[in-house]
């Protein structure tokens, strides 16, 4: 039982505004418990925050105020506050940041109550003035889902008084219905599907594992189609068996759709769901019941890990190797690695589902730390795609195209088969670069370090680093020069135009997460796909992720070489595991499938690799080059990004940065630079890099943050540290 606090009591508040430190209150009437969300007040306001444990009484109780009041929430459980602090530690982050990310969710002390919902009503209203229409597109969008007036007017953006006439005529429906209701009861034994052999082995490990009541992690390894998605969903059936609640971890909210239809198939009714595409209340609803226990199961993208879980038994962080899994911006966490943090304190399952682990997972397995099952074939008739390369120094193209001859009638011999073909091209808009014929001259954006990139659908350039956007001009910036700026290199918009013209008769889709309005838009662009509603999709990688086409049976790429340039760390095994992906795509149902991979290095090791299919040879060779290197996994790296307004204030910093280092030397780590970083300006921040590099096994945080608390962040400076750095911008 968790400590108590009577009225009166002085106790230490963690808020979520930026302090460095916790503050005293006086435990309000009726006391509170350890962990309870409570008002406080700071200076003329009232904050968020909770009860930390007991106040340190440093400070004259006469002045000390009392708590407000506690909010109508389940206290903060000790193992999510554990989790927190050390997540905390781990990333470097203020624990006011940290409780942000605990509290994403509004009007978190509101009392149960009812609300106005509005849904579709009957019949269409006597005027159909266009605001109208929109109010009513967006609810049939929802699928018979209800939504509150603010929502609803947002979405459709129309005034409430819109939506009120709307009612008035029956067209919408407005009811009063509760708030946070629990979710819908999931059967565990509700349509378990029969399990060929080595899924039904791996299934028994991993509900051995979920009825242990104890930490592991489970590495599962399954090429594309084997079945990964079913073997799990046994270890969540289990959990939900022992009573205790479950997380699956999705990288991208596009396949939340596919997923969640998948889980009422194998449960009777859909799960909480909790990522950026839903609506505050909902978000609100999930939260509570999340903690109550009213919601056994949450599919959800990363930040669901910060959820108060009542009692949490299995995670599953399905395609595990994805990039997004790394935030990137604000607080710095791996939702992988936070993942297996959070299941080691309250005693859950971790479950590492991917057919291309990442070399972290591969060497955990390797080592021991975590179990590891294969699943070696695709379930059923479907054999895993064959891959080929396409040499393409002997391919006769000509400038400005991009579909060689032999891919091309490749694509045709699919199609006259009724069947499914993809070009794969991992760059968004139509041209990476634009350049003025007569002066040489390349648009680059304003205020970043970065190229320009011509977005043909949208008419416009883009920079794709700070999203500013510019008209395409019609006469060079920089000489003057009319109709000499041509576009150069490909983009998918610009292989859509070329393939429009190779195969006049089939029917395109484009898939490039630029192209739609929203997450909705790109899923039901997706089922059409799948159902036969295109003969060719031309995507970025956003089609390399886990989405089911029946009908694809080949895959061509159009630039298997394009990971490979750049000296980042993981060049050869994003390549790697991106292009093996991409291929298993081809032939996930009955007809068997083709990869076509066009490279100008046929010879390259990883090339060779990925079309051998010798994936434990490509891992090994590459852990050793890493162990040589000390390199992660072998090794810890920190990357400290600088960044202000004034070039020679980075630089400055930078430089005394890199002498004062005595903290890091003390525990055997190394500061390389200050260098310019890869994109030296964005959004008019000059950016400079260092990067520490430290033995596996040293406490690395700590000397970190001794080090960079030498310094002072003065006016515009900038500090960011990242602990072990996915991408080197
Ligand atoms: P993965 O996650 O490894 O890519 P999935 O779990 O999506 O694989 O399975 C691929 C396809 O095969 C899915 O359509 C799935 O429903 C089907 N499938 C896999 N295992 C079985 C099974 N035991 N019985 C019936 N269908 C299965
Ligand atoms: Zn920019």
């Amino acid at each position: 039982m968790d400590a108590f606090y009577d009225q009166g009591t002085l106790v230490a508040v963690l808020t979520t505004q930026p302090l460095d430190r916790l503050l005293d209150y006086r435990a309000p009437e009726g006391g509170c418990f350890q962990g309870a969300f409570v008002e406080v007040p700071l200076g003329p306001r009232k904050v968020l925050g909770v009860v930390w444990g007991p106040g340190k009484g440093d400070f004259d109780y006469a002045k000390v105020r009392s708590v407000i009041r506690v909010l109508d929430a389940v206290p903060m459980r000790d193992e999510l506050r554990s989790f927190l602090e050390r997540a905390g530690d781990y990333t470097l982050t203020p624990m006011p940041a940290m409780l942000r990310l605990a509290t994403r969710a509004p009007g978190l002390g509101e009392a149960p109550s009812m609300r106005r919902i509005y849904r579709l009503g009957e019949g269409e209203p006597p005027r159909l003035t266009d605001a109208r229409r929109r109010v009513l597109d967006v609810l049939r969008d929802m699928g018979g889902l209800a939504l509150t007036q603010g929502e609803l007017a947002e979405a459709a953006g129309v005034t409430p008084s819109v939506i009120k006439g709307l009612a008035k005529t029956g067209a919408v429906r407005e009811e009063d219905a509760p708030r946070d209701t629990p979710f819908p009861r999931l059967d565990a034994d509700y349509g378990g599907k029969d399990l060929a052999e080595d899924q039904a082995k791996a299934a028994e490990v991993l509900r051995a594992g979920a009825a242990s009541g104890r930490y592991g992690t489970v590495l599962l390894k399954g090429v594309t189609g084997s079945g990964k998605t079913e073997v799990y969903l046994e270890a969540v059936a289990e959990a939900l068996r022992q009573g205790r609640q479950a997380l699956v971890l999705l990288p991208e909210i596009a396949l939340t759709a596919e997923f969640l239809t998948r889980v009422e198939a194998r449960f009777g009714a859909k799960p909480a769901e909790w990522h950026s595409g839903v609506t505050v209340t909902e978000r609100r609803r999930v939260w509570k019941q999340v903690a109550q226990g009213g919601a056994q199961l949450v599919v959800g993208a990363r930040s669901s890990l910060f959820l108060p879980f009542r009692d949490l038994g299995l995670i599953v962080v399905d395609e595990e190797h994805d990039t997004s899994y790394k935030q990137d911006e604000g607080v710095l966490y791996n939702a992988r690695d936070m993942a297996v943090l959070r299941a080691s304190i309250c005693s859950a399952q971790v479950v590492l589902a991917s057919a291309t682990p990442s070399l972290e997972s591969w060497a955990n397995a390797d080592a021991g730390k975590y179990t590891r099952l294969d699943l070696t074939s695709r379930f059923g008739a479907a054999v895993l795609p064959e891959m080929r390369s396409l040499d393409m120094r002997g391919e006769d193209l000509p400038s400005n195209r991009w579909v060689s001859p032999t891919l091309q009638a490749a694509v045709r011999a699919r199609i006259a088969k009724g069947e499914q073909a993809m070009l794969f091209l991992n760059r968004r808009g139509y041209a990476p670069v634009t350049i003025c014929r007569a002066c040489g001259h390349q648009i680059g954006c304003p205020h970043c370090d970065a190229r320009m990139v011509e977005h043909r659908f949208l008419q416009r350039l883009v920079c794709h680093q700070c999203g500013e956007t510019i008209p395409k001009p019609e006469t060079c910036p920089s000489c003057g020069a009319e109709d000499k700026l041509a576009a150069v290199g490909p983009g998918v918009e610009r292989l859509a135009e070329e393939a429009a013209a190779l195969f006049p008769e089939a029917r395109l889709a484009v898939l490039s997460s630029d192209l739609f309005g929203s997450a909705r838009a790109l899923k039901e662009e997706i089922v059409r796909i799948a159902e036969g509603g295109a003969d060719i999709v031309i995507g970025t990688q956003l089609v390399a992720k886990g989405h089911n086409f029946p009908l694809l049976t080949l895959v061509g790429v159009i630039d298997a070489d394009l990971g490979l340039q750049g000296s980042d760390l993981r060049a050869a095994e994003r390549t790697f595991q991106l292009m093996r992906q991409v291929a298993g795509r081809a032939g996930r149902a009955e007809k068997p499938g083709v990869a076509l991979l066009q490279t100008y290095q046929p010879e390259h090791p990883v090339i060779r690799a990925i079309l051998s299919g010798d994936e434990e040879g490509f891992w090994k060779a590459e852990a050793e080059e890493r162990r040589a290197a000390g390199m992660p996994p072998y090794g810890r790296l920190a990357g400290v990004i600088l960044s202000s307004t004034d070039v020679q204030e980075v630089f400055d910093l930078g430089n005394a940065m890199a002498r004062q280092d005595a903290a890091l030397r003390r525990v055997g780590a190394q500061v390389y630079g200050p260098a310019p970083a890869p994109i030296a300006r964005v959004r008019g921040r000059h950016r400079v890099r260092l990067l520490v590099k430290a033995p596996k096994g040293v406490a690395l945080q700590p000397a970190l943050a001794e080090w960079a608390g030498q310094f002072r962040l003065k006016g515009e400076l900038r500090m960011a540290i990242d602990i072990d750095p996915q991408n080197f911008f």
